[in-house]
């Protein structure tokens, strides 16, 4: 299959189209190898293993951020630094791996129980486009510490990263047949692998729609599993914010990515006091983006595929016909590269039950809400059926925790959109899917739990 550079918006490498064959043989040797040599390794070998890759991703991590701006279209700055938080999750599941402990049962003198956490087993990685890389360290390296093995499924926009990872950790020291990548479509190689009865754990991050099949799927076979899935997250600004600081959240929030962020803030709730001067601001920063390819380190790189610049144009559309009002943009741009290219747009939304408002778009498009004051923001933050993260701008730190408390999101931002690392467990709620991973959450969704009970 070709695969994209979308900053030109031409085919610029190519990769196997795997099928249902190379699925079974990847799970085949996945399982083998869990049987294997992987298994007589202690979990200090294995974190040993982990943190080697964790030096070599960051030796190596110019040539990989290259290659996963040209394939997903973002700004090199961005893989770059997509780079370090890999690296990062490497170093931290391998610091990890000899800590995974089971408790003491407290049975009285006549019993000795524990619990132990033993590996789930052979694990499904279904990874999307946006986060090629990042997605599939966050799934592999906690799988990895755990003991167990993975076939991973990249995204057909996004194959190279991953495959590279899985050379990488052969050359650390992974025994042959652990990590398995099948690259192809979702249809001809997803769609096998989460059917796949020899599979014991299935982490799929993608849309709504197609996390809902995987979820039938896996009910056939009664595989577990994590779904991280699609959201529409509320970035609230009261008025007693750092006007700069919610500024320059705001931007990250929506642009980064060009918007294609599982985790974006595409929800701009914002106090009426303030919301002239800020919108104010808003718009004349981003009239100023300079648009381009990734590799040039634009202000606002492209979108990843054609398809998904029609899926954004059509939901600016749709959001204009039905009358809400266009601040910025509202239009595919165009650019000296060629390429898929769509304008920093924001709108102001008409109401709450507006498709702008509850669906995710995926692109460079921002939602602004007005309201007035705490409880009408907090409203408006419930109003939609995803939570994923919600974040928060107020120097009132009661006013900031309360909302915490009262959101519904796997996760809050308290004056920092994406604060946080690999340390802090990371998923959603409600239609935003459910299982956490990152941090030592997402190690044990990795594990199965055993309680052993002796009668002495
Ligand atoms: P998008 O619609 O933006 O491409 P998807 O959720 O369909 O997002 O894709 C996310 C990942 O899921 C990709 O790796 C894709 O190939 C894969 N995928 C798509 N359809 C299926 C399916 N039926 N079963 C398993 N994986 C799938």
């Amino acid at each position: 299959m070709d695969s994209f550079d979308p900053g030109r918006g031409r085919a610029f490498a190519r990769f196997a189209a795997g099928d249902g064959a190379d699925v079974d043989a990847a799970v085949a040797a996945a399982r083998t190898a869990l049987r294997g040599p992987w298994r007589q390794m202690g979990p200090a070998e294995r974190g040993r293993i982990l943190a080697k890759a964790a030096a070599m991703l960051r030796e190596r991590a110019a040539r990989f951020a290259v290659v996963e701006s040209l394939d997903s279209g973002k700004r090199l700055s961005e893989a770059e630094g997509d780079l370090r938080g890999v690296a990062r999750a490497f170093e931290y599941y391998a610091g990890a791996a000899d800590k995974l402990h089971g408790e003491g049962l407290p049975l009285g003198r006549l019993y000795v129980g524990f619990t132990s956490q033993e590996p789930v087993g052979v694990v499904a990685q279904i990874i999307p486009w946006n986060y090629p890389l990042s997605t599939a360290a966050r799934g592999i390296a906690p799988a990895l510490a755990a003991g167990c093995t993975v076939v991973a499924k990249p995204a057909e926009q996004t194959p190279f990263t991953a495959l590279m990872l899985a050379e990488l950790l052969h050359e650390a020291g992974l025994p042959a047949g652990v990590l398995n990548v099948v690259t192809g479509t979702g249809a001809e190689a997803g769609a096998p692998l989460v059917a796949h009865p020899d599979i014991d754990h299935i982490t799929f991050t993608g849309s709504v729609a197609t996390g809902s099949a995987v979820m039938r799927s896996a009910a056939d076979n009664v595989t577990r599993l994590v779904l991280e899935l699609g959201g529409k997250s509320p970035l609230v600004v009261l008025a007693d914010c750092d006007m700069n600081a919610a500024l320059n959240g705001v931007v990250e929030a929506i642009y980064e990515n060009a918007g294609q962020i599982c985790s974006a803030g595409s929800r701009l709730v914002l106090d009426r006091s303030i919301a002239d001067v800020f919108l104010g601001r808003l718009v004349a920063w981003v009239e100023k983006f300079r648009i381009g390819h990734g590799l040039t380190n634009p202000d606002l790189g492209p979108v990843n595929s054609r398809r998904q610049l029609d899926i954004i144009d059509a939901h600016v559309r749709r959001a204009v016909k039905a009358g809400n009002h266009v601040l910025t943009g509202g239009a595919i741009a165009t650019s000296d590269a060629g390429g898929w290219f769509y304008q920093p747009t924001i709108i102001s939304a008409q109401s709450a039950a507006d498709p702008l408002v509850q669906e995710e778009i995926f692109g460079p498009v921002l939602v602004v809400q007005i309201v007035d004051g705490p409880d009408e923001a907090l409203t408006a933050a419930n109003a939609t059926s995803y939570a994923l993260v919600a974040g928060i701008y107020s120097q009132n730190i009661t006013e900031a925790l309360r909302f915490a408390r009262d959101v519904d999101a796997g996760q809050v931002f308290i004056n920092e959109w994406f604060a946080g690392g690999i340390e802090v467990p990371f998923g959603g709620n409600r239609k935003s899917g459910f299982g956490r991973e990152k941090g030592m959450a997402g190690l044990r969704s990795y594990c199965k739990m055993k309680s052993v009970v002796a009668r002495i």
